[in-house]
């Protein structure tokens, strides 16, 4: 590394993962870094689903108010079968392979919010593919959204009720998806010069024997790095273990929240638990953040390069 930029230290109060209302945040971009400033984060990554529309404004706001910012992306990733979530981190948003891959899981979600809304009006949800889509304006619509208008509607409690009942795997409304798989999402971030995370390990019910198998095929396909440090519900023997993983295969740690809104109580961006020394933090190897034309430049943006 070249010795006259400054690096990120291992220690640094970074927060790689989070989301604005480009998918199913409550924050608009603007609003989460203004956030993060307030929070004291030193490093943040926007990581909305499927989506880059949020990119732009945040960075623009993290310049301005000089956070170092890493445009990202959180995306949907079919995996025997099973649904993964893989972070790209420091993405060139204008790139044609990972445009390729955004397009055709927009397509998907559209395609899934019109069966899941079909599936909702059974149990009483009126109009919820136009309300789903009111609520994302213009952004992509997610579960989240559908969630949240069967609490508005008095048919569940909170959010997770809705979970429960009819959006969780294998529920009534939860329609299932053909996402992009696993090794075309981590060659579209690739492509896009970003690095791929394994977002939350430990959120996908997976036996150990299974999870074993998600981290061999997530390295064996190029797979960057693995989410260690994951929140404030992570249990401190979660972290033990995500932290193990990542030095067995050979994969770099993150840290992300997974912050999508103010009602997460419970969450706050930033506040994570420190990565063990022994890990190599992923933002050690965002090194075009340390160079002047980051790829921003090409969003009409920079980040802060200190
Ligand atoms: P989707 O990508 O459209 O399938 O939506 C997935 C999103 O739903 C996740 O990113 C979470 O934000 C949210 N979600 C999933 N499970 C739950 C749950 N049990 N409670 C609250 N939110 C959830
Ligand atoms: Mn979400
Ligand atoms: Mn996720
Ligand atoms: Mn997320």
């Amino acid at each position: 590394m070249d010795p006259s930029r400054p690096s990120y230290p291992a220690t640094l109060n970074a927060d790689l993962h989070c989301h604005s209302n480009a998918s199913d945040g409550r924050l608009s971009p603007t609003e989460l870094v203004d956030l993060a400033v307030e929070l004291g984060v030193e490093l943040l990554a926007l990581t909305d689903h499927d989506s880059v529309d949020g990119l732009q404004a945040a960075a623009a706001r993290a310049s301005e108010r000089g956070l170092a910012f890493v445009p990202g992306v959180e995306l949907s990733v079919t995996w025997e079968n099973r649904t993964l979530h893989v972070l790209g981190l420091n993405i060139d948003a204008c790139n044609t392979t990972l445009q390729f891959a955004l397009q055709e899981l927009q397509r998907q979600r559209k395609q899934r919010a019109e069966q899941m809304a079909q599936r909702l009006e059974y149990v009483g949800l009126a109009d919820g593919l136009r309300r789903a889509a009111d609520c994302a304006n213009g952004g992509q619509i997610t579960r989240t959204h559908f969630a949240r208008l069967l609490v508005e509607d008095g048919l569940c409690k909170d959010l997770k009720q809705a979970f429960k009942r009819y959006l969780g795997a294998g529920k009534p409304a939860c329609v299932r998806s053909q996402w992009i798989d696993l090794s075309q999402a981590i060659k579209a971030i690739h492509a896009a010069g970003g690095l791929a995370v394994l977002a939350h390990p430990l959120r996908y019910r997976l036996s150990g024997a299974w999870r074993d198998r998600m981290y061999k095929a997530f390295k064996q396909a190029g797979g960057d790095g693995l989410e260690v440090s994951c929140g404030a519900s992570q249990q401190p023997h979660e972290l033990d273990e995500l932290r193990r993983q990542a030095l067995a295969h050979g994969l770099l740690a993150s840290r992300g929240s997974d912050f999508h809104g103010p009602e997460q109580r419970w969450l706050k961006l930033g506040h994570l638990a420190p990565l063990s020394p022994r890990l190599s933090p992923v933002w050690t190897r965002l090194d075009a953040l340390q160079t002047e034309d980051i790829d921003l430049a090409t969003q009409g943006a920079h980040g802060k390069t200190g």
